[in-house]
């Protein structure tokens, strides 16, 4: 808005600054207020705005436009009225150990890949960083990745100071930044320990260490780039929490220590499928054991109560290597009956055309057709039609 003065941010002084007063200078329609100076991050750089309370009032939303901050408020103020402000501090915590754990990793993968940061977004639960790698990779390898995380939290536990300031225009130029500014003027810098240094606005803790671990969750191509998935600080403990509470109730549930619990888990596994191949195996061999008493001149046809689709079709596959043969087979399904029509290669009848006639519903192919009915009527009928067409022959 024309006319408002800029907001003198006091989280780029102290970012640890919870509480403070300030001055009503411009109100808009919907709760937006300016104040002359104030605490509250907005929106910007990919670190979310900062939630709390100015007197009464709760504080939804903070957005920052030509230099003046302005806040959501969910109570009516009026230009002149003073006001004490708080800020949501453990949400603004969390906000700055993940921001500042972006700064980390943005600034490792550029020493060690080449890796060039073009955006950040942080999540509810976890925060992404998209790369430009040379040569147009979109992944790290797994060695790459560790070593990244190592190197990151090496940092971190070597507690380097963190420091911001607003650079005069000479200086300016003459830092290492690893990113140019995007603005022209009252450009402001973060360095960290020798290893970090960019243009930036946001909310930094005083030190690494106060950043906490580093956890990469993920490295995925997105956008024909690459894009790392990270947790830090107390968002990594809680990663850790759960990701052990896990592997604690997988070890528990397999009678395994939590070190051998996946070589249990693919042993176990291994020996499942199996055994369910081998049951397949049996119930096949059962299925083609009643369908051959029950042949009828080159029709097979049966209810398998015990079989399930799997077992249908590797019957029917069996029983048209038999160039005449047909197979009308079913099971119980979802809706009744499941239905599986199939013809050997010689055999001239039309199983799709078949299944549809009989009152089936589905299709399929000439040779091979699926569906479902509700009871066995759709069988029997298909079985007498094609013994008719037989004795006509
Ligand atoms: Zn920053």
């Amino acid at each position: 808005m024309d006319g408002v003065a800029a907001t003198d941010r006091l989280y780029y002084e102290n970012a640890y600054l919870r509480e403070f007063d300030a001055r009503v200078i411009a109100v808009r329609k919907d709760g937006w207020i300016a104040l002359d100076h104030s605490a509250f991050y907005p929106t910007s750089g990919g670190q979310p705005f900062d939630t709390g309370t100015l007197g009464m009032a709760r504080v939804n939303d903070v957005e920052v436009e030509n230099g003046v901050v302005w806040h959501k408020t969910d109570a009516p103020f009026s230009v002149g009225d003073t006001v004490h402000g708080e800020i949501d501090w453990p949400r603004r915590w969390d906000h700055m150990q993940q921001h500042a754990g972006d700064h980390m990793l943005a600034g490792a993968a550029w020493q060690l890949f080449g890796g060039v940061t073009i955006g950040l977004h942080l999540g509810r639960e976890n925060s992404t960083i998209d790369m430009d790698l040379p040569g147009g990779r979109t992944h790290l390898t797994a060695d790459e990745m560790e070593a990244l995380e190592t190197l990151v939290n090496r940092r971190v536990q070597q507690d380097d100071p963190i420091r911001c300031w607003f650079p005069g225009t000479e200086e300016l130029a003459a830092l290492p930044l690893r990113k140019r500014p995007t603005v022209d003027s009252h450009v402001r810098v973060v360095a960290m320990g020798d290893y970090e240094m960019v243009p930036c606005g946001g909310t930094h803790p005083s030190s690494t260490g106060q950043i906490g671990p580093v956890k990469i969750l993920s490295c995925a191509p997105a956008r024909g780039k690459m894009r790392l998935c990270f947790v830090a600080g107390m968002r990594a403990v809680q990663y850790f929490r759960q990701t052990a509470a896990c592997a604690e109730q997988v070890a528990a549930a397999l009678s395994s220590t939590m070190a051998e619990a996946p070589e249990t888990l693919l042993r176990e596994r291994e020996a499942h499928l199996t055994q369910q191949k081998e049951n397949a195996q049996r119930l096949t061999q059962a299925a083609l054991e009643i369908l051959g008493l029950r042949k009828s001149g080159h029709i097979y046809a049966a209810h398998l109560p015990f079989a399930d689709r799997d077992i249908l079709l590797s019957a029917a596959k069996e029983l048209t290597k038999e160039p005449q043969a047909v197979a009308l087979l079913s099971c119980p399904g979802k809706s009744g009956h499941a239905l599986l029509f199939a013809r050997g290669a010689e055999a001239n009848v039309d199983m799709a055309a078949l299944l549809r006639q009989c009152g089936g519903k589905g299709g399929g192919k000439p040779d091979l057709a699926q569906g479902s009915a509700s009871d066995e009527t759709a069988l029997e009928q298909a079985a007498a039609f094609l013994l008719k067409v037989e004795i006509e022959k």
